[in-house]
């Protein structure tokens, strides 16, 4: 059998076992959880599996141009369904097309930052990354008319190696990150970070981190919060995860987060090796699907509301030092 399928029937007769949770129709539900659903916009090309593939300018304009057109689908959806989201948006974006930045504004969505162009703090330093938060900032607010406070690292890249990234971004007046996944992974994470929002600790500041949602099993976190690993999972694991959020009242908050390429079935694949290719577009066909579904059985608000709740109550959060 090969892995795909491997993968398609564990899916299968894991969609039975987790079956018997409920989903929430919190519409009427007073004590609905406080959720997220928030958007990294930006071209499919940026994706750190591509970072050593040479895409060529004709081909970044056909995925600028996706982009846009999914990011005006995602809005429709959200319209549709009376969503507000956030949406972590890229510098470069608010230069190059600062009307999709307006629209998304315009529409009563959090536009948040997601750094200038994907570059991974890790390949930054200090002052480096000053700058590109200042500027990126700048930028996005410039196109979306409101103030940007809400900030995630590209590629979940503040890790205990770059805790001086939470100064910074304290400093540069963000409200809250959401950019530290407590999982264990290659490329990112934070294992023994709190897996509900928590205050976290740089070098010397600290500020509100809210993470992506995970579900705890055993002395792990299982990433359910998005991404591949949405697509890749039976879609019951993720409503376990958030309903079990919303059983214990500690924790009633989850951040879920996508990219619009992966609702886009029909773009170009770039030339991935084996498991990039398989993280990358396996069951990307049925994403525009999930994501309704998702809509659907729970109810969301901004990032930004989301953080001034916690903050109101932060004497209850967990607190947690990227240093020691
Ligand atoms: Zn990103």
């Amino acid at each position: 059998m090969n892995s795909t399928r491997a993968l398609r029937s564990t899916n299968q007769s894991l969609d039975g076992w987790f079956r018997w949770v409920k989903p929430m129709h919190s519409h009427s539900d007073v004590s609905a959880p406080l959720m997220t659903l928030s958007f990294d916009v930006e071209e499919h090309y940026r994706i750190e599996a591509a970072s050593g593939i040479d895409v060529d300018l004709k081909l970044q304009g056909d995925y600028r141009e996706r982009m846009r057109l999914v990011t005006e689908w995602i809005l429709e959806q959200l319209h549709e369904r009376e969503i507000l989201a956030t949406f972590f948006v890229l510098g470069q974006i608010a230069e190059s097309n600062p009307k999709l930045v307006r629209s998304i504004a315009d529409a009563g969505h959090e536009v948040a930052c997601h750094g200038w162009d994907h570059r991974r703090i890790l390949t930054m330093d200090r002052p480096m990354f000053w700058e590109d938060i200042r500027r990126s900032k700048d930028a996005l607010e410039q196109a979306s008319g409101s103030r940007v406070v809400g900030y995630r690292a590209p590629t979940f890249s503040i890790v205990r190696r770059t805790a001086w990234a939470i100064d910074v971004l304290a400093e540069a007046g963000m409200s809250y990150d959401s950019s530290i996944y407590p999982i264990r992974h290659d490329r990112y994470g934070v294992p023994d970070a709190p897996q509900h929002p928590f205050v976290v600790r740089g070098v010397e500041r600290e500020i509100l981190e809210i993470p992506p949602a995970t579900l705890r099993m055993g002395r792990l976190n299982i990433p359910v919060g998005g991404g591949g690993y949405f697509r890749l999972l039976p879609y019951p694991v993720t409503r376990l995860a958030l309903s079990l959020s919303r059983r214990d009242h500690r924790c009633r908050a989850s951040m879920m987060y996508f990219h619009p390429w992966e609702f886009d079935p029909g773009q170009p694949s770039l030339p991935l090796g084996g498991a990039s290719r398989f993280r990358t577009y396996h069951g990307i066909g049925r994403g525009r699907r999930r994501l309704a579904r998702l809509m659907s059985e729970f109810s969301f608000i901004r990032g930004v509301d989301l953080a001034s709740q916690l903050v109101a109550n932060s004497d209850d959060l967990p607190r947690f030092s990227l240093t020691r």
